[in-house]
């Protein structure tokens, strides 16, 4: 994830500290817990493959106790997501147990179950709540494939705000909705939202390459979102494409972004995330289905090093882009992505617009 507003405007982020800090611990310092595969809705994007079958949850008991091996190994962020975690009545036992041990929770959902009462619950264990939204209206549900979901998102959006949490926007960036850059920061006025992190389509569970856009159109859609964070109105950010900081890079022509991106070192799944999915297996991301461990021994995949956490941590000597200039701030994108495409995870990040900005960088101004 980039910071892209801390790149190219004065706004600094607590967050800020880890994300530019460089890389020190043997352990992850964020963890994505998928605590359930149920879901109210039916994204036609959702990398889990969730909806309104019933599956059958792991017990609080499990989550707990990977929370206190999550705190023995000084993990400093877990992001609950899902499935829709709200779908769990206990969520809030599992955010609490993570906040009295110092870590920070952040909550990842579609919105629609944010009532006033779950919030309540929520609300002393949760530091941040992130809600999905692909657009206005039609566009919103018909990805969602439930009507009314745009609306109870906004709705759940105005009472997590109203109940002081802070409370911001996650935007899956595909073909049917890339021209809605500026509805989101419009909305964001609007609603008085300060966050917003813009996703790359990453190739899971139902995100199927077909919905992606071209790499010209990325660099497009990514530029204009630098465009609105150069004001330091709100927070911005990118998941998911490093290489969004060398367009950030080229686009300011400043020495001090290609610092910052080092320290940040690109994407480091398996080194600086990992995920844990509904049924409890590990993988290094939420994208890239190689099963690194079980979440009853979470912490031994980093102290005796599973093989392919060795190889993630050596990835420059296996990822066939490697020698690119850019290398060190990008670390060769998303691995479940070359793996989706080609069946090799070493292979170049087929998402990568490398190329296009190249093409392109003598005529940018900024
Ligand atoms: S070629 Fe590889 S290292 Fe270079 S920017 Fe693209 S993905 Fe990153």
């Amino acid at each position: 994830m980039i910071s892209i507003s801390r790149l190219v405007s004065d706004r600094k982020e607590e967050a800020d500290r880890i994300r530019y800090a460089g890389l020190k611990d043997r352990y992850p310092s964020v963890l994505v817990f998928n605590v359930t595969r149920n879901c109210n809705l039916r994204c036609l994007h959702c990398y889990s493959g969730s909806g309104t079958q019933l599956f059958q949850d792991l017990p609080l008991s499990t989550w707990i106790n990977a929370v206190k091996q999550a705190s023995d190994m000084g993990v400093k962020h877990i992001l609950l997501s899902g499935g829709e975690p709200l779908a769990r009545r206990d969520l809030h036992l599992i955010a609490r147990e993570a906040w009295e041990r110092g870590i920070r929770v952040e909550l990842s959902t579609n919105g629609t179950m944010l009532t006033r009462e779950r919030l309540e619950e929520l609300k002393n264990y949760v530091d941040y709540v992130g809600v999905s939204l692909d657009g206005p209206e039609p566009i919103h549900d018909k990805f969602r494939g439930v009507e009314g979901a745009f609306a109870k998102a906004l709705k759940g959006i105005r009472t997590a705000k109203e109940i002081g949490l802070k409370t911001g926007l996650r935007f899956t960036i595909t073909r049917e909705n890339y021209e809605y850059v500026d509805f989101v920061f419009d909305l964001m006025r609007k609603e008085g939202i300060n966050r917003v992190c813009f996703y790359h389509l990453a190739y899971a569970g139902r995100a199927d390459k077909k919905l992606d856009v071209d790499n010209f159109t990325r660099l497009k859609v990514v530029s204009k979102i630098v465009e609105y964070a150069k004001s330091g109105e709100w927070e911005v950010l990118t998941a998911d494409n490093p290489v969004d900081g060398v367009l950030v890079y080229h686009l300011t022509g400043k020495e001090k972004v290609l610092e910052l991106l080092r320290r940040n070192g690109g994407n480091k799944s398996g080194e600086r995330i990992a995920d844990v999915n509904p049924e409890g297996t590990i993988y290094p991301d939420q994208f890239t289905p190689v099963k690194i461990g079980d979440i009853t021994d979470l912490k031994r995949i980093w102290d005796e090093p599973h093989p392919m956490v060795k190889k993630l941590r050596e990835r420059k000597s296996l990822v066939k882009c490697s020698s690119c200039k850019f290398f060190d701030v990008c670390n060769g994108g998303l691995r479940g992505r070359a793996l989706a495409v080609t069946g090799d995870m070493w292979e170049k990040d087929p998402s990568c617009y490398l190329d296009e900005i190249e093409k392109i960088k003598e005529k940018i101004t900024f």
